[in-house]
């Protein structure tokens, strides 16, 4: 029989982990598949580690990883579809903003209709602070209109997908992994399930306003090289405008005479052509960076210790 791997990183959940295998197991019970459940534990600081342990005791489906540290979720989701052996593999996080109900529907779309993979969208933001819904949206606005990536606004980790998918995403080994951007670069059918935005059942996201524009900066970085070529444009601009200035400086020389004048200007011009090539240095400062992450070749996670179950 065929079978669906569950992956779920976990950081810091111990609350979520009871509750989200009681949802889970509501479901998967009635379903006519073999699962696998494999927990990533991203070097949680709590007992996520010994409720995830207790699960495995009682359950032979239950798999987990435990990481030497904290590598981020994009680490958990990579260790987790490496560790998958299921024909389907999905991605679900531990707080139950993944509705485990949807899976039947998902599952369906790939057997039934024909598609590589279903993914999920939140189509409401409900329950979210306004200001972050509002930076959202820009973001997918701008990353969409900058990257040939296409990346679907409130698109969730969330989704099923076929072996041969996840073959593609592990094949991309890249240490700066931005996940949104790996599902929709590998292409593939997908088919999008809409559903509102549910809240984390227990415990805190771990995402901060400031961690989120970072991830977001990643983003951008990771999808499109169009920031490079800002000083590029800026650039252009400033000679244009300079040549019909000088121009300008050199008729009115001419018929005025020249009284030393025009120092506050003067400052103003060097303090805002300064700006722009700290601005464009940093640019390339954070490209840059990237890279030399990329040229260092360092695993993407480490692994403590593995559960039993095989
Ligand atoms: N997570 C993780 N490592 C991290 C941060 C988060 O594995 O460093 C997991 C977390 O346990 C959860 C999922 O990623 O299962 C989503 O995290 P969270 O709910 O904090 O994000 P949000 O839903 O608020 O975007
Ligand atoms: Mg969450």
């Amino acid at each position: 029989m065929e079978k669906i791997s569950i992956v779920v990183p976990s950081y810091n959940e111990e609350k979520a982990i009871p509750l989200f295998y009681k949802e889970l197991t509501k479901v998967i019970n009635k379903m006519n598949i073999n699962f696998e459940i494999i927990f990533v534990d991203d070097g949680s600081k709590d007992q996520t580690l010994e409720e995830i342990k207790k699960l495995e005791k009682k359950d032979k489906r239950v798999k987990y990883l435990s990481f030497s540290r904290n590598f981020g979720k994009e680490s958990a989701i990579y260790a987790g579809l490496e560790a998958s052996t299921g024909d389907y593999i999905t991605l679900m996080d531990a707080d139950l903003q993944d509705p485990p109900s949807m899976l039947p529907e998902m599952y369906k779309g790939i057997k039934e209709e024909g598609y590589d993979s279903v993914g999920t969208r939140r189509v409401t933001r409900k329950g979210e602070p306004p200001i972050r819904s509002f930076f959202a949206r820009k973001f997918y606005k701008i990353i969409n209109r900058i990257s040939k990536t296409e990346m679907v606004d409130g698109a969730r980790d969330y989704r099923l997908m076929k072996r041969q998918m996840v073959e593609a995403i592990l094949s991309m080994k890249e240490y700066n992994r931005y996940s949104k951007g790996l599902f929709s670069f590998v292409g593939y059918q997908t088919k999008w399930l809409e559903y509102e935005n549910v809240e984390r059942v227990a415990g805190e996201t771990k995402w901060s306003f400031f961690k989120l524009l970072m991830y977001a900066i990643d983003g951008i970085i990771a999808f499109s090289t169009a920031p490079l070529w800002i000083s590029v444009i800026v650039g252009i601009l400033f000679c244009a405008i300079s040549f019909f200035a000088i121009i300008g400086i050199i008729i009115k020389t001419l018929c005025f005479g020249d009284p030393v004048g025009g120092w506050p200007s003067l400052v103003c011009i060097i303090l805002m052509l300064s700006g722009i090539q700290l601005f464009c240095i940093g640019i390339i400062g954070a490209y840059l960076s990237k890279t030399y992450l990329e040229t260092k070749k360092r695993p993407i996670y480490i692994i403590k210790e593995k559960g039993k179950n095989k």
